[in-house]
């Protein structure tokens, strides 16, 4: 260890910053987030930096460097593009035992300072003794994406409490139990929902009641894993699944991502194929309940969002109703995914001014939707669930005034590998879809936009052989009115 890592207290002291840039301005404004008193010597400073002088937030001195403003100081960051006036300073400051930072001068420095993941009062420090700042860089974003924002507030949150808890959990055994709950079950997820009263709340309970052992209660994540590619997922979808110890997931979530839930979790399948209910939805929304009466941390994922053709509001409303704490977790849905990863914009100025999302499923025979205005030209029409009922869907549209060569596309797997697209028009899709060996889930996209997927669409997986434009008859052919 070539370095030792320190957290210094600054509030109130004196520090310098020698130097009037850019990266001058970077390192002031990291002190005086500390508090520190910050003094500036610059023989030019820059507007950002003059800014700050006339709010009174530092003290700068428009001069050359001279050692003897080091005097007193309690720390010294040296940020000129003068190599002798930061070996100077340098020099000085180490002569006096002051701190010192040159920047990018690292056999200059007596400290260095690390990339920061800043959750304040949480504060992550990456470094790499100097020899990779880049490396610390792509250290900290990673850590940033593993952080909640409110880490911060959970800490100040514990912090309040420390006192009372130490009085009341004698032992340092149970005392650290305790903590654990508290920083991993319902109380933390209120802190991470915004909902800090509600937390500081349940908190203050807990330690007043503990024998009720209330800490224990169970929770639901209805959590939305996105189309199929892993990438996809949320940042808090992520958590909740790697810190979760049941999971119920169905077909629509791919193994890739259930692979992602923490190992030990119970994995319970209720998966339903169309019309092959595997488990019938009443029987999901008890074993919700159920689950999370038990105490358990109860992760529900579903197939793209949880409120989009996902049933989430009927899942959650038994939960409601039982009091059980629960939060939902958006994803990218299936018109999202797709629409991005073929290149088939779902608004554009040329072609759509609006969107709509309906359902295909037949109920019976027929498919319930407002056909008139779904055939309005202008705008973009996504069904989900569009297999089974593609044709019907596509006669119904013609039948109400759309034009039988309206571009549309048939989305197979969007966003995985085995993702393919079908392109035709209305009148000629169901043959081409019917001729190809398809395999769900599908989604059907209709309207002029789908003429973009050959210019603009970038992902292409092995399975998706090149349907030219020739042999579509499509072709991007821009209408632009302005
Ligand atoms: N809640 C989900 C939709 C559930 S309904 C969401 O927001 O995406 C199930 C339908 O979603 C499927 O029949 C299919 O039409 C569509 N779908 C889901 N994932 C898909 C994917 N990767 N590619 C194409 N369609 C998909």
């Amino acid at each position: 260890m070539n370095y030792l890592p320190i957290f210094l207290h600054l509030r109130n002291a004196p520090c310098l910053v020698t130097g009037g840039g850019d990266i001058a301005y970077r390192k002031i404004k990291m002190l005086l987030k500390t508090g520190a008193r910050v003094t500036v010597v610059a023989e030019s400073a820059n507007a950002k930096i003059r800014a700050l002088a006339a709010k009174k937030a530092l003290t700068l001195i428009e001069d050359t460097f001279v050692p003897e403003q080091i005097e007193g100081m309690r720390l010294v960051v040296a940020a000129t593009d003068d190599k002798a006036v930061n070996r100077q300073a340098s020099e000085t400051a180490i002569r006096q035992g002051v701190p010192v930072n040159v920047v990018d001068q690292p056999e200059l420095c007596s400290f260095i300072v690390p990339s920061i993941v800043d959750r304040s009062p949480v504060l992550i420090a990456v470094g790499t003794g100097g020899a990779a700042p880049v490396l610390s860089r792509l250290l900290k974003s990673r850590l940033e994406t593993l952080i909640p924002a409110a880490y911060g507030h959970l800490a100040n949150l514990a912090g309040s409490f420390r006192t009372k808890a130490k009085a009341t959990f004698r032992s340092t055994r149970l005392r650290r139990a305790f903590w654990e709950q508290v920083l991993q079950g319902p109380i933390a997820e209120l802190v991470f929902a915004g909902r800090d009263e509600e937390a500081r709340n349940a908190l203050k309970e807990l330690i007043e009641n503990p024998q009720e052992d209330n800490y224990q209660q169970g929770e639901v994540y209805l959590v939305g894993a996105g189309p199929g590619d892993p990438d996809l997922l949320t940042f808090r979808a992520l958590r909740l699944m790697q810190q979760a110890d049941v999971v119920l997931y169905d077909r629509l979530v791919a193994a890739e991502i259930v692979d992602l839930v923490r190992r030990d979790a119970e994995r319970i399948y209720v998966g339903k194929a169309r019309a092959n209910h595997r488990v019938p939805q009443q029987d999901i929304n008890r074993l919700l309940v159920d689950l999370a009466k038990q105490g358990r941390r109860v992760l529900r994922l579903k197939g793209g969002d949880p409120f989009i053709f996902g049933r989430g509001g009927e899942e959650i409303e038994d939960l409601v109703r039982e009091n059980i704490p629960f939060q939902v977790i958006p994803g990218i849905t299936a018109a999202s995914g797709c629409a991005s990863y073929t290149g088939i914009p779902l608004t554009h100025r040329d072609y759509a001014q609006s969107c709509t999302f309906v359902t295909g499923h037949l109920k019976g025979e027929i498919i319930d939707l407002d056909w008139r205005m779904l055939s309005r030209p202008r705008q973009t029409v996504v069904v989900y669930m569009s297999l089974t009922g593609l044709e019907s869907v596509c006669q119904a549209l013609v039948k109400h005034g759309s034009s039988i060569d309206k571009p549309a596309a048939l989305i197979q797997q969007g966003t995985t590998r085995n993702q393919k697209v079908i392109v035709g028009t209305l009148g000629t899709l169901p043959s081409r879809v019917a001729a190809e060996n398809v395999q769900p889930p599908t989604l059907l996209i209709i309207g002029d936009v789908v003429r973009l997927h050959e210019t603009l669409g970038w992902y292409r997986p092995e399975s998706d052989h090149q349907i030219l434009a020739t042999e579509t008859g499509l072709r991007p052919e821009p209408v632009r009115e302005d």
